[in-house]
């Protein structure tokens, strides 16, 4: 069992809000990303859980137990950093003992632990290797088991896939997605990879300079997004957001007028997602083509739109040249509207 309670944790370094108010029960088991630009105070969330990090103000709980005075090695909590420091001179075995061996733990079992953590990585074959022996992906393996062999409470887990290159980052993650269930233990991960936190998370934090802007399930937060912030940062292309005023249920913008809209009237950013909107022979945006990019499997369509460039998704044997006039269909029921001040949702 570990749940773990942040109760308004902040982080400050004079002046400078590393992390403000940060407020979450995460349940027993729940695998937890954090995801956000560099800078906005993932790291920093997670070394204050760790204890590597002192919180400037606010409480936090393992289990209803007060922690933030206890020192990293007695939280229970096992970390896996993007660099994973592995004994040179130690071989796999080895490295992944050495928690056992520092913790003094019953020695009896130490042997079965960590066979079976690195059976669970996949590194059985690999025991009596350095680590120079080893591809990266291996080596992220080792650093994994040897957070598994320690049979922690809590796994906290920092950007551990970003050394991998593209296809053992896809092979890794499953790897993590299939062990987190498997040891059941509650995890908290950070990357600035939406990809990742949308295929591994139960729910997913989505932070922007220190603050939290949305705590909701990888669905959730792609279709209501609870601020023009998170809409402009998750998705591939991330939402199209365009500024105008709604008059009337009416959006109106330059190039865009798009009615059946709920709302008051005034300022207010629209946003929709590229692959939502069709071309179409007359639709709610009319501009000329600003750009055109072959995706393979489809062609996306750039025009200027509401103070923006706007990307419209278009089949893939679309044909058409720079400055060609188009239009697109944005209907209102793939629309989202977003307060121009506050930037938040407007239901
Ligand atoms: P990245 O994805 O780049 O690792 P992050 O979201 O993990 O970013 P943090 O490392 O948590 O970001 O840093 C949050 C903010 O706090 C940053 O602006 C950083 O410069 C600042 N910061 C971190 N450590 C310190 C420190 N010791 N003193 C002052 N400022 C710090």
């Amino acid at each position: 069992m570990a749940e773990i309670q942040l109760r308004n944790i902040s982080k400050r370094w004079g002046a400078f809000v590393g992390v403000h108010k940060f407020d979450l029960t995460i349940p027993d088991r729940e695998f937890l990303v954090l995801l956000g630009p560099s800078g906005c105070g993932k790291t920093t969330t997670m070394r204050m859980i760790a204890g590597l990090e002192e919180a400037t103000e606010g409480d936090i709980l393992i289990d209803g137990k007060r922690v933030n005075d206890l020192d990293p090695k007695d939280r229970d909590v096992a970390m896996v950093f993007q660099s994973y420091a592995l004994y040179p001179n130690m071989n796999v075995y080895e490295n992944i003992r050495f928690p056992l061996k520092v913790r003094k733990t019953d020695s009896g079992g130490h042997d079965e632990r960590v066979r079976r953590a690195a059976e669970m990585v996949e590194l059985t074959d690999f025991l009596h290797r350095r680590p120079a022996e080893l591809s990266g992906g291996q080596r992220q393996r080792v650093a994994l088991a040897r957070a598994i062999v320690r049979q922690p409470n809590v796994f906290l887990m920092d950007e551990p896939l970003s050394n991998l290159d593209a296809k053992l980052r896809v092979s890794t993650r499953a790897q993590i997605k299939n062990l987190s269930h498997e040891l059941k233990v509650t995890t908290i991960y950070v990357t600035h990879d939406q990809i990742e936190a949308m295929t591994l998370a139960d729910r997913v934090v989505v932070m922007n300079k220190g603050i939290v802007q949305q705590v909701a399930t990888p669905t959730e937060i792609y279709d209501r997004p609870a601020n023009s912030f998170v809409a402009g940062f998750i998705g591939n292309p991330a939402m199209n957001l365009m500024e105008g005023e709604l008059r009337g249920g009416t959006f109106v913008g330059k190039n865009v007028r798009i009615p059946g809209l709920k709302g008051p009237d005034g300022a207010v950013t629209l946003g929709f997602r590229a692959e939502d909107a069709r071309i179409a022979d007359k639709g709610e945006i009319a501009a000329p083509i600003y750009s055109l990019e072959l995706l393979g499997d489809a062609t996306m369509i750039t025009v200027k739109a509401g103070g923006a460039l706007v990307s419209i998704k278009a089949p893939k044997d679309f044909r058409a040249e720079i400055d060609d006039p188009i239009q697109a269909g944005i209907p209102a029921a793939i629309c989202h509207l977003f307060d121009a001040k506050t930037g938040e949702r407007i239901d």
